[in-house]
Protein backbone atom coordinates (compact mmCIF):
# COMPACT_ATOMS: atom_id res chain seq x y z
CA UNK A 1 0.00 0.00 0.00
CA UNK A 2 1.27 3.66 -0.95
CA UNK A 3 2.25 5.33 2.31
CA UNK A 4 2.47 9.13 2.54
CA UNK A 5 2.89 11.76 5.07
CA UNK A 6 -0.08 14.08 4.48
CA UNK A 7 -3.01 13.08 1.67
CA UNK A 8 -4.46 16.02 0.63
CA UNK A 9 -8.31 15.73 -0.89
CA UNK A 10 -9.31 18.60 -3.97
CA UNK A 11 -6.97 20.42 -5.93
CA UNK A 12 -8.92 23.87 -5.82
CA UNK A 13 -7.00 26.90 -4.06
CA UNK A 14 -7.31 25.17 -0.58
CA UNK A 15 -5.86 21.70 -1.07
CA UNK A 16 -3.18 23.45 -3.64
CA UNK A 17 -2.32 26.29 -0.74
CA UNK A 18 -2.33 23.48 1.83
CA UNK A 19 0.11 21.16 -0.33
CA UNK A 20 2.49 23.25 -1.66
CA UNK A 21 3.18 24.72 2.14
CA UNK A 22 3.76 21.53 3.32
CA UNK A 23 6.27 20.31 0.32
CA UNK A 24 8.16 23.09 1.39
CA UNK A 25 8.61 21.94 4.62
CA UNK A 26 9.59 18.49 3.46
CA UNK A 27 6.73 16.33 3.54
CA UNK A 28 5.71 13.68 0.94
CA UNK A 29 2.51 15.31 0.04
CA UNK A 30 -0.22 13.36 -2.33
CA UNK A 31 -3.36 15.16 -3.77
CA UNK A 32 -6.23 12.89 -4.89
CA UNK A 33 -9.05 14.79 -6.86
CA UNK A 34 -11.85 14.01 -8.34
CA UNK A 35 -12.17 16.10 -11.88
CA UNK A 36 -10.01 16.03 -15.03
CA UNK A 37 -8.78 19.36 -14.96
CA UNK A 38 -9.05 22.08 -16.18
CA UNK A 39 -12.41 21.97 -14.81
CA UNK A 40 -15.57 24.62 -14.30
CA UNK A 41 -15.17 26.67 -10.85
CA UNK A 42 -17.61 28.99 -9.77
CA UNK A 43 -16.27 31.91 -7.36
CA UNK A 44 -14.42 34.29 -9.83
CA UNK A 45 -13.63 37.27 -8.05
CA UNK A 46 -10.65 36.97 -5.54
CA UNK A 47 -10.22 39.71 -2.66
CA UNK A 48 -6.93 41.39 -1.80
CA UNK A 49 -5.55 39.14 1.38
CA UNK A 50 -5.90 35.79 -0.27
CA UNK A 51 -2.44 37.00 -2.11
CA UNK A 52 -0.95 36.84 1.07
CA UNK A 53 -1.28 33.26 1.18
CA UNK A 54 -0.83 32.44 -2.26
CA UNK A 55 2.61 34.27 -1.78
CA UNK A 56 3.32 32.32 1.62
CA UNK A 57 2.56 28.77 -0.53
CA UNK A 58 5.15 29.91 -3.48
CA UNK A 59 2.37 29.72 -5.82
CA UNK A 60 1.69 33.46 -6.73
CA UNK A 61 4.35 33.78 -9.38
CA UNK A 62 2.89 30.88 -11.03
CA UNK A 63 -0.53 33.05 -11.65
CA UNK A 64 1.58 36.17 -12.79
CA UNK A 65 2.10 35.39 -16.26
CA UNK A 66 -1.79 34.39 -16.96
CA UNK A 67 -2.43 37.92 -17.29
CA UNK A 68 -5.95 37.54 -15.88
CA UNK A 69 -8.01 40.90 -14.85
CA UNK A 70 -6.91 42.98 -12.55
CA UNK A 71 -8.75 43.78 -9.51
CA UNK A 72 -8.89 47.13 -7.35
CA UNK A 73 -11.92 47.77 -5.98
CA UNK A 74 -15.23 46.44 -6.17
CA UNK A 75 -18.56 48.77 -6.95
CA UNK A 76 -22.41 48.53 -5.48
CA UNK A 77 -25.37 50.15 -7.16
CA UNK A 78 -29.09 50.08 -6.16
CA UNK A 79 -30.90 51.97 -9.34
CA UNK A 80 -29.43 55.17 -9.68
CA UNK A 81 -27.02 55.24 -6.34
CA UNK A 82 -23.27 53.96 -6.51
CA UNK A 83 -20.60 53.45 -4.00
CA UNK A 84 -17.36 52.61 -5.13
CA UNK A 85 -14.32 51.25 -2.48
CA UNK A 86 -10.78 50.87 -4.02
CA UNK A 87 -8.56 48.71 -1.98
CA UNK A 88 -5.95 51.35 -1.94
CA UNK A 89 -7.67 53.38 0.30
CA UNK A 90 -8.69 50.26 2.66
CA UNK A 91 -7.63 51.44 6.68
CA UNK A 92 -5.40 48.03 7.18
CA UNK A 93 -2.21 47.67 5.40
CA UNK A 94 -2.38 45.25 2.89
CA UNK A 95 -2.57 43.98 -0.69
CA UNK A 96 -4.41 46.84 -2.65
CA UNK A 97 -5.11 44.59 -5.57
CA UNK A 98 -5.58 41.19 -6.63
CA UNK A 99 -7.51 39.33 -10.08
CA UNK A 100 -10.97 38.03 -11.69
CA UNK A 101 -10.34 34.89 -13.12
CA UNK A 102 -11.74 32.10 -14.58
CA UNK A 103 -11.29 29.12 -12.14
CA UNK A 104 -10.84 26.61 -15.00
CA UNK A 105 -7.46 28.29 -15.31
CA UNK A 106 -6.35 29.23 -12.34
CA UNK A 107 -6.78 26.02 -10.56
CA UNK A 108 -5.28 24.57 -13.49
CA UNK A 109 -2.45 26.46 -12.77
CA UNK A 110 -2.48 26.28 -9.16
CA UNK A 111 -2.52 22.43 -9.27
CA UNK A 112 0.24 22.24 -11.96
CA UNK A 113 2.15 24.51 -9.89
CA UNK A 114 1.65 22.42 -6.98
CA UNK A 115 3.09 19.52 -8.96
CA UNK A 116 6.29 21.25 -9.96
CA UNK A 117 6.96 21.83 -6.44
CA UNK A 118 6.92 17.73 -6.19
CA UNK A 119 2.96 17.26 -4.78
CA UNK A 120 1.90 13.85 -6.18
CA UNK A 121 -1.51 15.79 -8.07
CA UNK A 122 -3.65 12.57 -9.31
CA UNK A 123 -6.61 13.67 -11.14
CA UNK A 124 -9.99 11.61 -11.85
CA UNK A 125 -9.29 10.03 -8.27
CA UNK A 126 -12.21 10.12 -6.23
CA UNK A 127 -12.07 9.67 -2.53
CA UNK A 128 -14.91 6.91 -1.30
CA UNK A 129 -14.07 6.17 2.20
CA UNK A 130 -11.95 6.93 5.02
CA UNK A 131 -10.45 5.97 7.96
CA UNK A 132 -8.95 7.78 10.77
CA UNK A 133 -6.88 6.80 13.81
CA UNK A 134 -4.44 7.73 15.78
CA UNK A 135 -1.25 6.97 14.14
CA UNK A 136 -2.27 6.24 10.56
CA UNK A 137 -5.56 7.39 8.42
CA UNK A 138 -6.71 4.31 5.61
CA UNK A 139 -7.90 6.53 2.24
CA UNK A 140 -10.21 4.30 -0.32
CA UNK A 141 -10.40 5.95 -3.51
CA UNK A 142 -11.21 4.85 -7.18
CA UNK A 143 -9.59 5.93 -10.63
CA UNK A 144 -11.21 7.05 -13.78
CA UNK A 145 -11.59 3.56 -14.90
CA UNK A 146 -13.13 2.63 -11.84
CA UNK A 147 -10.43 0.69 -10.33
CA UNK A 148 -10.09 0.83 -6.37
CA UNK A 149 -7.21 2.09 -4.37
CA UNK A 150 -6.03 2.41 -0.77
CA UNK A 151 -3.26 4.84 0.31
CA UNK A 152 -2.57 5.56 3.79
CA UNK A 153 -1.69 8.74 5.61
CA UNK A 154 -0.25 10.33 8.58
CA UNK A 155 -2.91 13.42 8.32
CA UNK A 156 -5.43 14.12 6.11
CA UNK A 157 -6.28 17.21 4.90
CA UNK A 158 -9.74 17.45 3.26
CA UNK A 159 -10.13 20.05 1.05
CA UNK A 160 -12.99 18.46 -1.18
CA UNK A 161 -14.65 21.88 -1.45
CA UNK A 162 -18.37 21.52 -2.30
CA UNK A 163 -17.91 17.28 -2.32
CA UNK A 164 -17.44 18.12 1.35
CA UNK A 165 -16.25 14.93 1.53
CA UNK A 166 -14.90 13.94 5.76
CA UNK A 167 -18.54 16.24 6.69
CA UNK A 168 -19.93 13.68 4.68
CA UNK A 169 -18.44 10.82 5.67
CA UNK A 170 -18.22 11.39 9.25
CA UNK A 171 -21.32 13.50 9.55
CA UNK A 172 -20.46 16.74 10.09
CA UNK A 173 -22.38 19.36 8.39
CA UNK A 174 -24.99 21.14 10.00
CA UNK A 175 -27.58 23.65 8.77
CA UNK A 176 -27.16 27.24 7.90
CA UNK A 177 -29.11 29.66 9.82
CA UNK A 178 -29.44 31.73 6.15
CA UNK A 179 -31.85 31.78 3.96
CA UNK A 180 -31.61 29.06 1.37
CA UNK A 181 -30.19 31.08 -1.70
CA UNK A 182 -29.22 29.97 -5.20
CA UNK A 183 -27.35 31.50 -8.28
CA UNK A 184 -28.05 31.60 -12.13
CA UNK A 185 -24.71 32.78 -13.92
CA UNK A 186 -23.17 32.21 -17.31
CA UNK A 187 -20.13 34.03 -19.13
CA UNK A 188 -20.95 36.89 -21.25
CA UNK A 189 -19.86 38.61 -24.36
CA UNK A 190 -19.23 42.25 -23.24
CA UNK A 191 -18.70 44.77 -25.94
CA UNK A 192 -20.40 47.41 -24.22
CA UNK A 193 -17.91 47.78 -21.20
CA UNK A 194 -17.21 51.28 -20.57
CA UNK A 195 -15.72 53.83 -17.95
CA UNK A 196 -18.61 53.46 -15.76
CA UNK A 197 -18.70 49.58 -16.06
CA UNK A 198 -14.77 49.32 -15.46
CA UNK A 199 -13.22 46.19 -15.17
CA UNK A 200 -13.74 45.85 -11.21
CA UNK A 201 -16.34 43.74 -10.01
CA UNK A 202 -20.21 45.34 -9.59
CA UNK A 203 -22.39 44.37 -7.30
CA UNK A 204 -26.20 45.46 -8.11
CA UNK A 205 -28.77 44.90 -5.18
CA UNK A 206 -32.65 44.90 -6.16
CA UNK A 207 -35.65 43.69 -4.91
CA UNK A 208 -35.92 45.01 -1.27
CA UNK A 209 -32.06 43.83 -1.38
CA UNK A 210 -33.18 40.31 -1.28
CA UNK A 211 -31.47 39.63 -4.86
CA UNK A 212 -28.75 41.16 -6.20
CA UNK A 213 -26.75 40.67 -9.76
CA UNK A 214 -22.89 40.00 -10.31
CA UNK A 215 -20.83 41.43 -13.15
CA UNK A 216 -17.69 40.33 -12.68
CA UNK A 217 -14.86 41.35 -16.10
CA UNK A 218 -12.48 39.08 -17.13
CA UNK A 219 -9.59 40.41 -19.20
CA UNK A 220 -10.50 38.35 -22.39
CA UNK A 221 -13.51 41.00 -22.99
CA UNK A 222 -15.93 38.61 -21.55
CA UNK A 223 -17.98 38.67 -18.04
CA UNK A 224 -19.23 36.19 -15.20
CA UNK A 225 -22.69 37.44 -14.72
CA UNK A 226 -25.07 35.97 -11.64
CA UNK A 227 -28.49 36.26 -10.46
CA UNK A 228 -28.17 35.48 -6.53
CA UNK A 229 -32.16 35.13 -5.11
CA UNK A 230 -34.60 33.16 -2.76
CA UNK A 231 -34.43 29.62 -4.23
CA UNK A 232 -37.92 29.88 -5.68
CA UNK A 233 -36.69 33.33 -7.92
CA UNK A 234 -33.53 31.30 -9.13
CA UNK A 235 -35.43 27.75 -9.72
CA UNK A 236 -37.70 30.19 -12.04
CA UNK A 237 -34.71 32.09 -13.61
CA UNK A 238 -32.55 28.94 -14.47
CA UNK A 239 -35.55 26.54 -16.18
CA UNK A 240 -35.97 25.96 -19.68
CA UNK A 241 -32.01 26.29 -20.35
CA UNK A 242 -32.07 29.66 -18.80
CA UNK A 243 -34.58 31.57 -20.94
CA UNK A 244 -35.68 33.95 -18.08
CA UNK A 245 -32.19 34.26 -16.68
CA UNK A 246 -31.37 35.59 -20.08
CA UNK A 247 -34.34 37.94 -20.98
CA UNK A 248 -34.37 39.35 -17.30
CA UNK A 249 -29.90 40.46 -17.76
CA UNK A 250 -31.18 41.69 -21.16
CA UNK A 251 -33.21 43.58 -19.74
CA UNK A 252 -32.23 44.83 -16.19
CA UNK A 253 -32.79 48.57 -16.36
CA UNK A 254 -29.69 49.22 -13.75
CA UNK A 255 -27.44 47.52 -15.94
CA UNK A 256 -28.22 49.89 -18.93
CA UNK A 257 -28.16 47.29 -22.00
CA UNK A 258 -24.08 46.44 -21.19
CA UNK A 259 -25.70 42.50 -22.11
CA UNK A 260 -28.62 43.35 -24.15
CA UNK A 261 -27.58 41.97 -27.23
CA UNK A 262 -24.51 39.81 -25.67
CA UNK A 263 -24.06 35.96 -26.85
CA UNK A 264 -23.56 33.77 -24.03
CA UNK A 265 -20.07 31.44 -23.80
CA UNK A 266 -22.62 28.66 -21.98
CA UNK A 267 -25.92 28.15 -21.08
CA UNK A 268 -26.63 29.54 -17.37
CA UNK A 269 -25.92 27.24 -14.80
CA UNK A 270 -27.60 27.46 -11.31
CA UNK A 271 -26.38 26.12 -7.67
CA UNK A 272 -28.34 26.26 -5.28
CA UNK A 273 -28.07 25.61 -1.35
CA UNK A 274 -24.66 26.27 -1.09
CA UNK A 275 -24.80 28.04 2.55
CA UNK A 276 -24.17 25.16 5.00
CA UNK A 277 -21.55 25.20 8.29
CA UNK A 278 -19.82 21.91 10.13
CA UNK A 279 -19.93 20.71 13.97
CA UNK A 280 -16.11 21.02 13.90
CA UNK A 281 -13.30 21.78 11.57
CA UNK A 282 -10.86 18.46 12.93
CA UNK A 283 -10.39 15.57 14.43
CA UNK A 284 -8.29 12.39 14.95
CA UNK A 285 -5.62 12.17 12.38
CA UNK A 286 -7.50 15.10 10.39
CA UNK A 287 -8.57 18.93 9.54
CA UNK A 288 -10.91 20.42 7.49
CA UNK A 289 -10.10 23.34 5.19
CA UNK A 290 -12.13 25.48 2.10
CA UNK A 291 -15.22 24.87 1.45
CA UNK A 292 -15.07 21.96 3.43
CA UNK A 293 -15.59 23.89 6.59
CA UNK A 294 -18.65 26.29 6.63
CA UNK A 295 -19.86 28.30 3.17
CA UNK A 296 -21.69 31.90 3.73
CA UNK A 297 -22.89 33.36 0.38
CA UNK A 298 -21.22 34.51 -2.45
CA UNK A 299 -22.23 38.44 -1.96
CA UNK A 300 -18.89 39.49 -0.68
CA UNK A 301 -16.83 37.32 -2.94
CA UNK A 302 -15.06 35.75 0.49
CA UNK A 303 -15.15 31.95 -0.41
CA UNK A 304 -11.10 31.81 -2.32
CA UNK A 305 -10.03 33.51 0.62
CA UNK A 306 -11.08 31.31 3.42
CA UNK A 307 -10.44 28.32 1.30
CA UNK A 308 -6.54 29.94 0.63
CA UNK A 309 -6.33 31.11 4.57
CA UNK A 310 -7.65 28.28 5.94
CA UNK A 311 -5.78 26.05 3.51
CA UNK A 312 -2.49 27.43 5.02
CA UNK A 313 -3.13 27.61 8.43
CA UNK A 314 -4.03 24.01 8.44
CA UNK A 315 -0.76 23.55 6.47
CA UNK A 316 0.91 25.14 8.98
CA UNK A 317 -1.01 23.09 11.99
CA UNK A 318 -0.62 19.68 10.81
CA UNK A 319 3.25 20.57 10.06
CA UNK A 320 3.43 21.84 13.97
CA UNK A 321 1.17 18.23 14.65
CA UNK A 322 3.83 16.27 12.60
CA UNK A 323 7.03 17.68 14.46
CA UNK A 324 5.62 16.04 17.55
CA UNK A 325 4.28 18.81 18.73
CA UNK A 326 0.83 19.62 20.76
CA UNK A 327 -1.53 21.12 18.32
CA UNK A 328 -4.66 23.01 20.19
CA UNK A 329 -7.15 22.12 17.18
CA UNK A 330 -9.98 24.08 18.36
CA UNK A 331 -8.26 27.30 19.95
CA UNK A 332 -5.09 27.21 17.34
CA UNK A 333 -7.06 26.38 13.95
CA UNK A 334 -11.02 26.36 14.62
CA UNK A 335 -11.47 29.58 16.67
CA UNK A 336 -9.14 31.90 14.13
CA UNK A 337 -10.75 30.93 11.09
CA UNK A 338 -14.51 30.95 13.09
CA UNK A 339 -13.45 34.30 13.83
CA UNK A 340 -12.69 35.60 10.05
CA UNK A 341 -16.30 33.81 9.00
CA UNK A 342 -18.34 35.49 11.93
CA UNK A 343 -17.27 38.74 10.39
CA UNK A 344 -18.42 37.84 6.45
CA UNK A 345 -21.79 36.43 8.81
CA UNK A 346 -22.16 39.96 10.19
CA UNK A 347 -21.61 41.97 6.40
CA UNK A 348 -23.75 39.01 4.60
CA UNK A 349 -26.78 39.18 7.72
CA UNK A 350 -26.13 43.21 6.52
CA UNK A 351 -26.29 42.92 3.08
CA UNK A 352 -29.44 40.79 3.19
CA UNK A 353 -31.23 43.38 6.18
CA UNK A 354 -30.45 46.19 4.01
CA UNK A 355 -28.01 47.69 6.94
CA UNK A 356 -24.78 47.47 4.73
CA UNK A 357 -27.04 49.18 1.94
CA UNK A 358 -28.04 51.86 4.17
CA UNK A 359 -24.19 52.67 5.15
CA UNK A 360 -23.05 52.61 1.79
CA UNK A 361 -25.95 54.65 0.02
CA UNK A 362 -25.93 56.94 2.58
CA UNK A 363 -26.03 60.79 1.29
CA UNK A 364 -22.79 60.98 3.08
CA UNK A 365 -20.46 58.17 4.27
CA UNK A 366 -17.33 59.13 6.37
CA UNK A 367 -14.29 58.50 4.52
CA UNK A 368 -12.90 56.99 7.79
CA UNK A 369 -15.97 54.71 8.04
CA UNK A 370 -15.27 53.57 4.02
CA UNK A 371 -11.49 52.85 4.65
CA UNK A 372 -12.39 50.48 7.33
CA UNK A 373 -15.42 48.62 5.30
CA UNK A 374 -13.03 48.77 2.58
CA UNK A 375 -10.29 46.45 4.32
CA UNK A 376 -13.27 44.00 5.33
CA UNK A 377 -14.04 44.37 1.59
CA UNK A 378 -10.58 43.33 0.47
CA UNK A 379 -10.50 40.31 2.82
CA UNK A 380 -8.85 41.49 6.13
CA UNK A 381 -11.36 40.27 8.63
CA UNK A 382 -8.39 39.19 11.26
CA UNK A 383 -7.25 43.06 11.48
CA UNK A 384 -8.57 43.79 15.41
CA UNK A 385 -7.14 47.51 14.78
CA UNK A 386 -10.19 47.52 12.66
CA UNK A 387 -13.32 49.11 14.55
CA UNK A 388 -15.71 47.22 11.52
CA UNK A 389 -13.78 43.85 12.27
CA UNK A 390 -13.42 44.20 16.21
CA UNK A 391 -17.25 45.50 16.67
CA UNK A 392 -18.40 43.65 13.22
CA UNK A 393 -22.12 42.44 15.23
CA UNK A 394 -23.76 45.44 16.42
CA UNK A 395 -21.74 48.47 14.53
CA UNK A 396 -23.42 47.63 11.12
CA UNK A 397 -27.16 47.85 12.45
CA UNK A 398 -26.23 50.80 14.95
CA UNK A 399 -24.78 53.12 12.11
CA UNK A 400 -27.50 51.79 9.70
CA UNK A 401 -29.87 53.40 12.51
CA UNK A 402 -28.55 56.61 12.93
CA UNK A 403 -28.28 56.99 9.39
CA UNK A 404 -32.20 56.00 8.82
CA UNK A 405 -32.97 58.41 11.86
CA UNK A 406 -30.63 61.56 10.37
CA UNK A 407 -31.47 60.91 6.97
CA UNK A 408 -35.83 60.81 8.26
CA UNK A 409 -35.15 64.09 10.30
CA UNK A 410 -33.49 65.61 7.30
CA UNK A 411 -36.56 64.76 4.99
CA UNK A 412 -38.60 66.18 7.55
CA UNK A 413 -36.87 69.38 7.37
CA UNK A 414 -35.84 68.97 11.11
CA UNK A 415 -31.84 69.25 10.77
P1 LIG B 1 -13.14 23.89 -4.56
O1 LIG B 1 -12.66 25.01 -5.36
O2 LIG B 1 -14.54 23.45 -4.70
O3 LIG B 1 -12.20 22.63 -4.83
C1 LIG B 1 -12.48 21.38 -4.24
C2 LIG B 1 -11.99 20.27 -5.14
O4 LIG B 1 -12.23 19.03 -4.47
C3 LIG B 1 -12.74 20.21 -6.46
O5 LIG B 1 -11.85 20.32 -7.54
C4 LIG B 1 -13.45 18.87 -6.41
O6 LIG B 1 -13.50 18.22 -7.68
C5 LIG B 1 -12.60 18.06 -5.44
N1 LIG B 1 -13.35 16.97 -4.81
C6 LIG B 1 -14.65 16.97 -4.41
N2 LIG B 1 -14.99 15.75 -3.94
C7 LIG B 1 -13.89 14.96 -4.06
C8 LIG B 1 -13.63 13.60 -3.75
N3 LIG B 1 -14.57 12.78 -3.28
N4 LIG B 1 -12.38 13.11 -3.99
C9 LIG B 1 -11.41 13.92 -4.51
N5 LIG B 1 -11.62 15.22 -4.83
C10 LIG B 1 -12.83 15.73 -4.60
N6 LIG B 1 -15.65 32.84 -4.00
C11 LIG B 1 -14.86 33.88 -4.28
O7 LIG B 1 -13.78 33.98 -3.71
N7 LIG B 1 -15.24 34.83 -5.18
C12 LIG B 1 -16.43 34.79 -5.82
O8 LIG B 1 -16.72 35.67 -6.64
C13 LIG B 1 -17.31 33.71 -5.52
N8 LIG B 1 -18.50 33.60 -6.14
C14 LIG B 1 -19.32 32.55 -5.82
C15 LIG B 1 -20.58 32.47 -6.41
C16 LIG B 1 -21.45 31.44 -6.06
C17 LIG B 1 -22.81 31.38 -6.67
C18 LIG B 1 -21.03 30.46 -5.12
C19 LIG B 1 -21.95 29.36 -4.71
C20 LIG B 1 -19.77 30.52 -4.56
C21 LIG B 1 -18.90 31.55 -4.89
N9 LIG B 1 -17.64 31.63 -4.33
C22 LIG B 1 -16.85 32.72 -4.59
C23 LIG B 1 -17.14 30.59 -3.41
C24 LIG B 1 -16.14 29.63 -4.09
O9 LIG B 1 -16.82 28.91 -5.10
C25 LIG B 1 -15.57 28.64 -3.06
O10 LIG B 1 -15.49 29.23 -1.81
C26 LIG B 1 -14.18 28.13 -3.44
O11 LIG B 1 -14.19 27.54 -4.71
C27 LIG B 1 -13.70 27.14 -2.38
O12 LIG B 1 -12.45 26.61 -2.73
P2 LIG B 1 -12.03 25.18 -2.18
O13 LIG B 1 -10.59 24.98 -2.54
O14 LIG B 1 -12.44 25.02 -0.78
O15 LIG B 1 -12.95 24.15 -3.00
Amino acid sequence: MQTVDVLVIGAGPAGTVAASYLKKQGYDVTILEKEKFPRFQIGESLLPCCMEHLTEAGLREAIEPLNFQKKTGAAFMRGEKRCEFLFEDQFTKGWTWTWQVKRADFDSKLAEATREKGVDVNFECEVTAVQCGPEKQIVDYKDAEGNAHRIEAKFIIDSSGYGRVLPRLFDLSKPSAFTPRGAVFSHLEDKNRTETASNNIFVHSFDNNKSWIWAIPFSDGSTSVGIVGDRERIEALAENNGEGYKAFIRNFEDLHGRFADSQLKFEPRAILGYSIGVTKMSGEGFVLSGNSTEFLDPIFSSGVTFATASGLLSAKMTHKHLQGEAVDWKKEYEEVIQKGIDVFRSYVSGWYTGDFQTIVFAKHIDEDIKRQICSVLAGYVWDQSNPFVKKHDTILPTLAKVIRMKEKAEEAGQI
